[in-house]
């Protein structure tokens, strides 16, 4: 019998794209176990090519970055999937899985830490923040937002 009256962990969602990076090398399975195995529960799946377009509004705030020109070639160069994942903390969770934005510095151990040697190619993204959540949610998956 299951106590209705039980305390539930609050339910965070985040999303997440692995980026062309991880499609062309093969390693969407290896880092969605990671999320699996973490314990955050995939909600929302599906494999997307980015056009320029979405890659402007889902890096709004980098567009006038120097980075940014060779940022948009490499997230529109190929099939990325794109998540949303949901549990507990599951924002602050995904990106402590992820690791530093620099896969030359990520602590080994993290996804960019084990995988990449790249600050661009750097396999992963995970909302910052609850108010990027939403706004990356809304845009992904409308349907969903
Ligand atoms: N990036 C880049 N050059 C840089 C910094 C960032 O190409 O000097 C790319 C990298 O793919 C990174 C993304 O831009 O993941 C977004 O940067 P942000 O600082 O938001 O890092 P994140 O939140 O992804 O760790």
């Amino acid at each position: 019998m299951t106590d209705a009256a039980a305390p539930q962990p609050p339910v965070e969602r985040s999303f997440v794209l692995l980026k062309p990076d991880a499609v062309r090398r093969g390693l969407v399975g290896a880092v969605l176990a990671r999320f699996e195995a973490k314990g955050l529960r995939i909600v929302a799946l599906e494999l997307r090519h980015v056009t320029g377009e979405l890659a402007d509004q889902h890096y709004a705030e980098h567009v006038d970055r120097d980075f940014y020109p060779p940022l948009r070639k490499f997230v529109t160069s190929g099939p990325s999937v794109a998540l949303i994942v949901e549990g507990d903390q599951a924002i602050e969770v995904v990106r402590a899985l992820n690791g530093a934005t620099d896969g030359r510095k990520a602590a080994p151990g993290t996804i960019r830490g084990d995988y990449s040697l790249s600050n661009r190619e750097n396999l992963v993204h995970g909302s910052d923040s609850p108010e990027s959540a939403a706004r990356e949610i809304a845009l992904w998956f409308p349907d969903l937002g």
